[in-house]
């Protein structure tokens, strides 16, 4: 009998049709990484989300272990190397949450815009502060987008709606993709200097590690919006704090953080500062992102134990 240890919260889906399948499902929400290296060694598969942390160690601990599947994109969080080497199979459904994600990114580059988060606050705390501050519009504005993959392209086909200029840069060339979706390709520096709102879109690469830091906030116009939903670590969170209390940078929303949730002084300062918009890492959060990836990740994890 195959057995699935599910360690995050996923759509209900994959319980049942694993079970329909004939594998025995855990599902352990939330389980502490201690429980997790004393059970892992029982299954054969293992479902995550981007909590929990498949490292060397799990690996190790998991003598059984023929698939790990991750409910969504990233594998930043699993030791995909070194799960390969000992024949586990790691399978993902990168394609289920992109149009969830590209509307949360419109809709943070709106409320970034419009202040939205800081006027609901302030209208909750007893004041109408109508008048107070003038946002701006994104008609005609110039959308920067790094990291030009599925998220970045499917933004890209949102914000055209919308009526604004867009350029891109990927680390890979995709000037065809662009020229098709009627974006200008161009390289990084020309983007960091020329655009009115950057979004970024990468995956976490080792170059895309704090790709965004003091150098490029200095180079980026006065008064850019930063919109971010890929990963954390893609900017310096001090260089971004800075910038905002330089008056660089007019406003940041943030879905992702280098820890999540916040912990070091500057990520605390940084999530509290009245022009920065946080949600907790919900991009891939919607009824139809979780339903869509589960189906993939069924299908893919179904074929795998049969082939
Ligand atoms: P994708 O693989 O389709 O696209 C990522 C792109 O980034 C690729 O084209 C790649 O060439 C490019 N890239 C990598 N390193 C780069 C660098 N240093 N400079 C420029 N470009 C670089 O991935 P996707 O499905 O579009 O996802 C994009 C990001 O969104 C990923 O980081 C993913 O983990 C994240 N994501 C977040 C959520 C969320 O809940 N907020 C949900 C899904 C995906």
């Amino acid at each position: 009998m195959v057995k699935a240890l599910i360690t995050d919260p996923v759509d209900e889906y994959i319980i049942n049709e694993l079970s329909k399948h004939g594998v025995t499902v855990d599902y352990r929400p939330g389980i502490n990484r201690d429980d997790l290296l004393k059970v892992v060694g029982d299954y054969e598969i293992l479902v995550v989300r981007s909590r929990t942390k498949v490292t060397k160690e799990v690996i190790d601990a998991a003598g059984r272990l023929r698939v790990i599947a991750r409910a969504g994109v990233g594998l930043d969080n699993i030791d995909v190397d070194y799960a390969r080497l000992r024949g586990i199979e790691v399978i993902n459904a990168p394609e289920g949450s992109t149009q969830s994600v590209a509307e949360l990114t419109i809709g943070l580059m709106i409320a970034a815009a419009r202040l939205v988060a800081l006027q609901d606050r302030l209208v909750k705390g007893g004041e109408w502060p109508k008048g107070k501050y003038v946002g701006s519009e994104l008609f005609g504005k110039v959308l920067g987008i790094i990291g030009f993959g599925r998220i970045g392209q499917r933004v890209a086909e949102l914000a055209r709606a919308i009526g604004m200029n867009i350029q891109a840069y990927d680390i890979v060339d995709m000037r065809d993709k662009a020229l098709k979706l009627g974006v200008d390709f161009v390289d990084f520096e020309t983007l960091i200097r020329s655009s009115d709102f950057i979004t970024i879109h990468v995956s976490l690469t080792p170059s895309a590690k704090y790709m965004i830091g003091e150098r490029e906030f200095q180079m980026m116009k006065d008064g850019v919006i930063i919109i971010n939903t890929s990963r954390g670590e893609v900017i310096d969170t001090r260089a971004l704090l800075k910038a905002l209390n330089d008056g660089k940078v007019a406003a940041a929303a943030l879905d992702v953080l280098e820890h999540e949730p916040p912990r070091e002084p500057w990520e605390i300062e940084l999530v509290k500062h009245p022009r920065v918009i946080i949600t907790p890492h919900i991009g891939a959060e919607t009824r139809e992102a979780q339903r869509r990836i589960a189906e993939i990740l069924v299908n893919k994890i179904v074929n795998y134990l049969m082939s």
